[in-house]
């Protein structure tokens, strides 16, 4: 089933064409990866779908939905999460009390509750906690945790939303290369299990070879090649313009 249409979508800024007609599909439980050079467009794409930009042309769709040119805050309430580069949490808060917060923020939203994070039943959140592997250091500040650690409890964060799309622009950036497969190896797991279509960027081939189920390749804000992992590696044009090798 088809989560997330992307139409057609062009952006520039300036004289500068950051997205040039870009189109693509990703169905719930899958794995969507966009990868290009630095400037291909990525994070534009991201922020077209997300609310943060609206695109000169072009629609998205969100479970047959148009949700173009929504306010970032309508398209989170329709499902739409998003990991950060730079870390969301709050570091003086122990890990429990960053994810009881998010969920706070999702029944505040749904049910127009307001009650403090101290007075919140630890269960659901220490649920959540135990889906990324994280439930021992709950009662740790975030603030002191290992860096492939805080990853996953933003992964929880966002999890929270109970997200029907989640984006991720560059998610493992910063972390070694065995902390980076396992994040995407454990975001992989949960979106095939409840069904979360994953739109995801990242440098590490390794990652994107190995944890998408397909991948679009973007060069100067247009689509230059699309299909599953060992169809984009063997693409004589993506290994000339991205994979640094002569074609
Ligand atoms: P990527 O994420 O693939 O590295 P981006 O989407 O960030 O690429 O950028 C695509 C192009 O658009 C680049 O040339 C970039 O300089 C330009 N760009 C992106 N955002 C802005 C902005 N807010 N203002 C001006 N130019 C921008
Ligand atoms: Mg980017």
């Amino acid at each position: 089933m088809t989560l997330l249409r992307a139409e057609g979508l062009q952006r520039s800024f300036g004289g500068v064409q950051a997205v040039a007609g870009v189109s693509f599909e990703v169905a719930a439980g899958e794995l969507f990866a966009l990868i290009g050079p630095n400037g291909a467009g990525k994070s534009t794409c991201f922020n077209l779908i997300n609310g943060q930009l609206r695109p000169d042309a072009g629609r998205v769709l969100l479970d047959g939905r148009d949700i173009t040119g929504l306010p970032p805050r309508r398209i989170w309430r329709l499902g739409v999460g998003r990991t950060f580069q730079i870390t969301a949490t709050f570091g003086s808060l122990t890990v429990l009390e960053n994810v009881q917060a998010a969920l706070l923020s999702r029944q505040r939203r749904l049910f127009g509750l307001w009650r403090s994070v101290a007075a919140e039943d630890p269960a659901p959140a220490l649920a959540l906690l135990a889906r990324v592997g994280m439930a021992e250091q709950a009662h740790r500040p975030c603030g002191v945790l290992a860096y492939g650690d805080l990853k996953r409890v933003e992964l929880a964060i966002a999890l929270a939303n109970a997200p029907r799309l989640l984006l991720m622009d560059e998610p493992t950036a910063g972390m070694a290369p065995a902390e980076r497969l396992s994040l995407m190896a454990l975001t992989a797991r949960i979106a095939r299990e409840s069904g979360i279509a994953v739109l995801f960027t990242e440098h590490d081939m390794d990652v994107v070879f190995r944890h998408a189920d397909r991948i679009l390749v973007l060069d100067r804000g247009r689509p230059l090649a699309e299909g599953r992992p060992e169809e984009v590696r063997a693409d004589p044009r993506v290994r000339a313009v991205y994979l640094g090798e002569e074609g």
